[in-house]
């Protein structure tokens, strides 16, 4: 379907939209394509109670911003293509349907499971009546970040997401997918979506999950469910590194073996304060001590301070490496001698050693004689279902 088409930007010029969903923010953005490629886009908050509301409350408020966003720019008038990320296993069933088996991350809206998630936009778009699009794709974020690379670099076959989630696709060989039941001359490759996110799920990781590991899983609204991404991904970082920090001060190992109230709440060390006490240099604990103030300690010392940043080298050295050891996987199955990899996701992107980290150990877990490369797909996944809207709609024209 997709996965044999490399971009020719220069055929189908003209201007798509894209709605992204599933990652820390929700945006729509409005892409450009011609000689040069413009990008506007904007950022809209999802509050806490439509994430875990009716999936109709959920729906209508995608539509309204998406309306709001048409209006300030004055699109009203043109019937625009539109590619639609959304960031949660889903059963596709064709280029604009796309069936939600079940939320992650922080997301649990009633009435969406099992259901056609385009389908249920279309509505939402309908009940309003002032937006006239035209939905021509639904995408994974991982094969949006894969697209968006894969037009300029021809070696890209996987596409990485870390960020508030976990997860991987790539590029199989036909042959090589036997749920494949559509026609076997074309194509050739097909994108598939691992999910690795629910790696896990049956057991096979317990013997490295640990006491924090049970505690985030157990406190969480996905009990048993993408346990490899709670291990790794920012939705639960910064929570790991809290448990080991709270256990570390009742052991009497920090703070003289007293917390403060902050500390103790739960959600109170944000994954990106990890990012920040490692962007400390070697030599000083700047961030680390203001963000300890932040938590409520004024007095910590050096030694307190060290332990506090070895904690969170612990916590994002793991989630590297088991993102390492899923990517290696990968690159050996697909086993060709260059492969790039497109990577999104706001844990690649801040932490200051996550890039070095994974390319540290994929190094050690391929095979011999496979060479790759992990490359920042900056806003891959909404670059990405505007590209895909743009090749869907110019075959469409062309049928
Ligand atoms: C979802 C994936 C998504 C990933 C990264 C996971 O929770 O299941 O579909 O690709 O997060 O956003
Ligand atoms: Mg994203």
């Amino acid at each position: 379907m997709l996965g044999n088409c490399y971009l020719n930007l220069t055929t189908k010029n003209g201007r798509f939209l894209a709605l992204d969903l599933g990652g820390t923010n929700f945006r729509v953005l409005l892409i450009e394509l011609g000689a040069k490629c413009t990008m506007d886009s904007r950022i809209y908050a999802v509050p806490q109670p439509i994430m875990v509301g009716p999936g109709e409350g959920l729906f209508d408020h995608i539509a309204e911003c998406l309306a709001s966003f048409i209006k300030e720019r004055d699109l009203g008038t043109e019937l625009l293509p539109l590619g639609f990320t959304f960031s949660f296993p889903c059963k596709q069933e064709g280029l604009t349907k796309a069936r939600l088996a079940c939320w992650t991350k922080g997301f649990k809206c009633a009435g969406v499971e099992g259901r056609d998630v385009v389908e249920l936009l279309k509505q939402a778009i309908a009940r309003r009546g002032d937006v006239k699009i035209k939905i021509c794709a639904v995408l994974n974020d991982t094969t949006g970040t894969l697209m968006s690379c894969a037009w300029k670099n021809h070696n890209c076959r996987i596409g990485l997401i870390v960020g508030t989630g976990t997860n991987a696709c790539y590029m199989e060989k036909l042959e090589k997918v036997e749920l494949w039941d559509g026609s076997t001359d074309e194509p050739h490759q097909v994108i598939i979506n691992t999910e690795w996110g629910a790696f896990g799920d049956n057991g096979c990781l317990d013997f490295v999950r640990t006491e924090y590991d049970n505690t985030i899983d157990r406190e969480s609204i996905n009990p048993g469910r993408q346990l490899y991404e709670k291990m790794i991904s920012g939705m639960y970082m910064g929570e790991i590194a809290r448990q080991v920090l709270v256990r570390l001060v009742s052991d009497g190992l920090l703070f003289g073996g007293y917390a403060s109230d902050i500390l103790l709440e739960k959600g109170s060390f944000f994954t990106k304060y990890i990012s920040e006490i490692e962007s400390d240099k070697p030599d000083d604990f700047n961030n680390c001590r203001a963000i300890l103030e932040e938590l409520g300690f004024n007095d910590a010392t050096d030694a307190d301070c060290a332990n506090v940043r070895y904690a969170c080298e612990c916590v994002s050295r793991r989630a590297a490496n088991l993102a390492a050891a899923g990517v290696a996987v990968l690159l050996n199955r697909i086993n060709e001698e260059s492969v790039t990899v497109a990577v999104d996701g706001s844990v690649y992107r801040f932490h200051p050693h996550f890039h070095n980290l994974m390319v540290e150990q994929i190094s050690h877990l391929i095979k011999p004689g496979i060479k790759f490369d992990l490359m920042l797909s900056e806003d891959g996944s909404g670059r990405g279902a505007a590209l895909v809207a743009a090749v869907a709609s110019r075959s469409a024209s062309m049928r």
